[in-house]
């Protein structure tokens, strides 16, 4: 019986017991993965540089002489797009996260493992940044496994040294730029031309990132996303026979048969060549089915294309396709699952977009004072006390006024105007006096202006208790 999915015969399955990167005893097997070309490697290429491009450059921009982007969660501060967004923010911090979730889920359920393969940092580095480093010095596949088994001579240490050296250093600039997007690039820049042992603590996080990073790109690796990364874990849970996925054309490929010279060819298209395994940076056969350990490189397309274009067949014996697509022969389909997910995303995305536009650079509350009712006057005004509260989330101090706009009256600031400090709260007793004509019931309506020069930047709006006068 074939498995629709995989289009493996039952009792295949065993490379489902056991993992690519380990071997039968238990240890590990070092992956040196063929050098990839091909279109779709060039046009990754093309997106990795943009996105190194995008990651080095954003802490050196700037918007009105601060950050375009920061997370300095020291200070609780975080700057997205020029904008500052501070604790008072979380809710809307919170309800981006929770967007951000549902939109990976339903982009998974729809495209799967896309997002591994192009955008992740992990294999942007890895494949990107440091493989190329290991194709340059060490040459390629063959040539890093001979590397790898040899003794340690002069050509190993040198080949070997100089790569640990740009390894370590490449960890280095990552870690600074990790941290000049949490201080900031001012201050980073302050950070490396102190001596380290006036700033101990950034010092001792660079330093314990760097050796992290060398760490990860050295000796984990791919284990990273196989074995670590919690939404390759989550792969399981989300794709299904619809998702679209990087996937060999069983129907097609099957039966697999080597090309033999002067033997008329009966078999599928697939000439058991294994390119599409040796190029694997996670060591899998794609042949074998989805698999968690597929990060979407798309290494495995352009090497099976290019054997494709060889043996005169169309390319896309791998390809990027759904199961069922690949079963059935037919297109992409709109399920359920994906529309009850777009719904919520829809939902929540209108929602933080809402309250993004409804939050302004001032946040002020006027309440009663609490215990206090009414006080009359000598000169037979009546007056309230309230507390004026105003939360300044913009970069800059704001000189603020408070005046009565409705009804007529007089309004008293305690300690006279306002002097709100850039992310601060000022707050303030205030004082509004009301004539016994303008008080038409137990509780009367006010409408009070907030200025910040002469510009009106808020209304707020209270009640004012007077004693209830008799007919
Ligand atoms: S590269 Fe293509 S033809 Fe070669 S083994 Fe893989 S699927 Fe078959
Ligand atoms: S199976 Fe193909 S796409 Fe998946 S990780 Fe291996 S080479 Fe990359």
């Amino acid at each position: 019986m074939t498995d629709s999915a995989t289009g493996t015969e039952s009792g295949q399955e065993a490379f489902r017991d056991s993992l690519a990167i380990v071997s039968q005893e238990g240890k590990r097997r070092w992956i040196f993965p063929k050098k990839p070309e091909g279109r779709f490697h060039r046009a990754r290429v093309v997106a990795s540089a943009i996105l190194l491009l995008v990651l080095f450059g954003t802490p050196f921009l700037k918007v009105d002489h601060h950050p375009f982007m920061l997370f300095d969660v020291m200070h609780r501060k975080l700057i997205l797009f020029g904008t500052m967004f501070g604790p008072h923010d979380f809710y809307l911090v919170g309800l981006a996260l929770i967007t951000l979730i549902v939109f990976i889920i339903l982009f998974t359920v729809i495209f799967g493992r896309l997002f591994c393969g192009w955008i992740c940092p992990q294999t942007v580095f890895m494949e990107m940044v440091f493989r190329k480093i290991d194709y340059w010095i060490e040459g390629d596949h063959r040539a890093q496994r001979r590397l790898h088994l040899a003794p340690w001579n002069g050509d190993k240490i040198l080949r070997k040294g100089t790569k640990y050296v740009l390894y370590v250093a490449l960890s280095f600039v990552i870690a600074n730029t990790l941290l000049a997007y949490i201080v900031g690039i001012d201050e980073l820049w302050k950070l490396v031309n102190d001596p380290p042992a006036r700033h101990l603590a950034a010092f001792g996080a660079v330093a314990g990132f760097s050796v992290l990073f060398t760490w990860i790109f050295l000796w984990f690796r791919e284990q990273a996303c196989i074995l670590v990364c919690p939404y390759g874990r989550l792969q399981g849970v989300l794709l299904d026979a619809n998702s679209v996925v990087i996937a060999y054309d069983h129907v097609r490929g099957e039966p697999r048969g080597k090309l033999r010279r002067g033997r008329e060819r009966t078999d599928g298209d697939c000439i058991d060549c294994r390119q599409c395994v040796d190029v694997c940076p996670t060591g899998i056969d794609i042949r074998n089915g989805t698999q968690l350990e597929c990060v979407n490189c798309t290494a495995c397309i352009d090497a099976c294309d290019i054997i494709m274009d060889r043996i005169q067949k169309p390319r896309g014996l791998i390809r990027y396709a759904s199961a069922r697509a690949i079963a059935e022969r037919i297109g992409f389909r709109w399920t359920g699952r994906v529309t009850g997910y777009t719904v919520v995303l829809v939902l929540l995305s209108g929602l933080l977009t809402f309250l993004l536009i409804q939050r302004t650079p001032l946040d002020a509350t006027i309440l009663r004072t609490p215990g206090m009712l009414f006080q009359e006057q000598t000169d037979g005004r009546i007056s309230n006390v309230y507390d004026l509260k105003v939360l300044n989330k913009t970069f800059d101090d704001v000189p603020l006024n408070v005046k009565l706009l409705s009804p007529e009256g007089e309004l008293r600031l305690a300690a006279g105007p306002l002097h709100v400090a850039a992310q601060g709260v000022a707050e303030t007793k205030v004082l509004i006096f009301l004539a016994p004509s303008q008080i038409r019931a137990l509780s009367t309506p006010l409408t009070l202006g907030l200025y910040a020069d002469t510009v009106l930047v808020e209304q707020l709006h209270t009640s004012f208790l007077g004693p209830v006068r008799r007919p």
